[in-house]
């Protein structure tokens, strides 16, 4: 059975400019468990105090996972391990001589015996031990084998390989790690520098290597670890192994590292990025729309995602008219040609083409007059150093008028909540998603604000562009809420122009 040994919290951690707080890595940590991590590193327990206070949570929260903790081999690093609460330690020794004459200036020897004592030392104290080698791939083979062999023999209940600057193939991978997990339970620690991370792991667990490391969002020291949702996604669909890992859980967990570590997700990257089951091109659209696996490998509701189809350029007259169809309009195939041939354009001049702008060219198609069901009469915020960032607006809705304020983090994040209390008794609308986009470099650019509208399931995004970034948001919202307030089941279309 292949292990994963999650090191986000560790490895991760050390990805430069990031910093979990104890609660935030509990958190982490409790998610960790739940989706099904055999092993989960929680920190370097010499570190600081907030590390060890992490560790301490992590170790009494009663998780179904081992909580493992790096150390160095130090009987001071080892104590602090054992008095924090970990199962088990990291160990690890630099094993390349780079890493031993420059890093370490000692000697193979010398080295060697710190890590047979502090094996010993680390037994005693009662811990599970994972005896690591740091640098690993530039490391003479013939005294890591020696140095492995013997740490076994002091107690090392599992070995670990590390690819330390990312250097390995898959070929070397292959000729390296059989003689190594003859010796006891392997591991394999890869990072991305060369973006071979995930190709050598699935090398090395081919090897005989029984366990991985791996980071949600593959995070981790410079170009990060081997992403743990590629890893499993990759083992299931294209290698037909079955991990325990519940996977319809994998794009929450990724949303949660990225939300409190601050890294945001790649838009391109593969399982979990913005597009990864984004579909615009006619063709590409059309497809999935018949058959998901014409233009998918992987289907979205596997990972806990869904299935997006947007609008613009490159769409085709199928993925227009599913869209209309979903806003309960119906056209005829003049009509279609017009609505296609107005989003291309619009899609020409760099825009994303949302829900309310087709909404817009299908209401001046098919020449239906749309009364507003909200009009603004006055809209304020401010903001400044000593005060509370506040909103205040004066709305008409359905002809009754409607002043209300609010407080914000932010001036935009003010005129959102104003705008969504205001029509509180009207609708429950949520605010999904929220997107700002510059057009140029300047701070007198046009912004462009995209929104994503929530009410009783519907979703529906809209768009507003200004130079002032807070009434480029108040329009994207007004239009949104507009759109989602339009009776929903009111056919449109067909209508005599
Ligand atoms: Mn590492």
């Amino acid at each position: 059975m292949i292990r994963f040994f999650d090191t986000t919290l560790r490895d991760g951690e050390q990805t430069p400019g990031v910093s979990l707080k104890p609660e935030q890595k509990l958190e982490i940590a409790a998610k960790l468990a739940s989706v099904g991590i055999d092993v989960i590193e929680a920190g370097s327990a010499a570190a600081s105090e907030g590390e060890r206070s992490a560790i301490r949570r992590i170790s009494e929260a009663g998780l179904s996972s081992e909580i493992c903790t790096y150390v160095r081999a130090l009987p001071g690093d080892i104590d602090l391990a054992a008095d924090f609460g970990a199962d088990s330690v990291h160990l690890v020794i630099p094993v390349s001589d780079l890493h031993i004459a420059k890093k370490m200036r000692k000697t193979r020897e010398q080295v060697a015996e710190m890590a047979f004592s502090a094996v010993t030392y680390a037994k005693e104290r009662g811990l599970i031990v994972e005896l690591s080698g740091e640098d690993a791939s530039r490391a003479d083979q013939v005294f890591l084998r020696e140095l492995f062999t013997e740490g076994v023999r002091c107690g090392a209940d599992r070995l670990c390989f590390c690819d330390t600057v990312g250097i390995l193939t898959p070929e070397k991978t292959a000729e390296f790690i059989p003689p190594l997990a003859a010796i006891a339970p392997l591991s394999i620690h890869c990072h991305d520098d060369l973006g071979m991370a995930l190709g050598n792991t699935l090398a090395a667990l081919k090897s005989g290597a029984t366990c991985a490391h791996a980071t949600v969002n593959g995070i981790g020291e410079r170009a990060g670890n081997t992403p743990y949702e590629e890893l499993v996604m990759a083992l299931e669909v294209l290698y037909g192994y079955k991990t325990r890992i519940r996977k319809e859980e994998i794009y929450h967990l990724a949303t949660l590292v990225s939300r409190l570590t601050g890294i945001p997700l790649p838009v391109n990257k593969a399982i979990v990025g913005e597009m990864a089951f984004t579909h615009e091109s006619g063709i590409h659209a059309h497809g999935v729309m018949r058959e998901p696996a014409t233009y998918e490998s992987v289907q979205p509701e596997t990972i806990g995602r869904k299935r997006r189809i947007v609008l613009g350029k490159h769409s085709g007259s199928a993925s227009v008219e599913a869209a209309l169809e979903e806003m309960h309009y119906s056209t005829d195939e003049n009509q279609l040609r017009e609505i296609v041939k107005r989003v291309k354009k619009l899609g020409d001049e760099g825009k994303r083409v949302s829900d309310t702008d087709l909404m817009a060219i299908a209401d001046a198609v098919l020449a239906i007059e749309c009364k507003p069901f909200i009009r603004m009469r006055q809209f304020t915020a401010v903001s400044g150093s000593s005060m509370i960032p506040t909103a205040s607006v004066t709305l008409v809705v359905n002809g009754q008028e409607i002043t209300g304020a609010a407080t914000g983090d932010g001036p935009v994040d003010a005129a959102m909540q104003v705008l969504r209390k205001s029509i509180a008794d009207v609708a429950d609308i949520r605010l999904e998603e929220y997107h700002v986009d510059a057009i140029s470099g300047g701070t007198d650019a046009l912004v462009e604000v995209t929104v994503r509208l929530s009410k009783d399931g519907k979703i529906i995004t809209s768009r507003g562009a200004r130079t002032d970034i807070i009434m480029a948001s108040v329009e994207a919202m007004i239009a949104g809420m507009n759109r989602l307030l339009r009776e929903e089941h009111e056919d449109r279309g067909k209508n005599p122009r």
